[in-house]
């Protein structure tokens, strides 16, 4: 069972913060290549919640480029430390991705799915019992 998140977090220096009140709608770490060279690193961990849960304080910049869904996704990150805050999907109006590592207590996360194992390194490693996906997952389920 899902439990509602009541947490804030934001961006290395602390110019960008964010609350969160609400029920995640899918927690899923993504191996695809543009989140592997947006973070760094071998995959993101990202929380999907309702736009109306997430409240931001500060400005942020963004840089939007199209998966190869064909959705525009648009990536926010923190102009001064580069920290990786939130991204919006085109094709999912009303809900913002959350990026997990940018919580202040991330001990809530817990991947529910793991996406684009075809780009997923050998070192980058992930728990078998997580139901994994070659590229993108369904889509979720809908959502009162
Ligand atoms: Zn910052
Ligand atoms: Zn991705």
């Amino acid at each position: 069972m899902v439990q509602e998140v009541n947490a804030a977090g934001g961006c290395l220096c602390g110019a960008v913060r964010f609350k969160v009140h609400g029920v995640p709608i899918r927690m899923a770490q993504c191996h695809c290549r543009d989140c592997q060279r947006a973070s760094g690193t071998g995959h993101m961990s990202n929380a999907i919640f309702k736009t109306a849960d997430v409240e931001v304080s500060g400005t942020t910049a963004s840089y939007a480029s199209t998966a190869d869904s064909g959705n525009t996704l648009t990536r926010h990150f923190c102009p001064t430390c580069g920290g990786r805050l939130f991204l919006y999907s085109a094709a999912r109006p009303g809900m913002i991705v959350m990026a997990a590592g940018a919580f202040d207590d991330m001990s809530w996360f817990e991947p529910q799915i793991v996406l684009y194992t075809k780009n997923k390194p050998a070192w980058d490693l992930v728990s078998e019992a997580v139901p994994h996906f070659e590229g993108m997952p369904p889509p979720p389920p809908p959502k009162a």
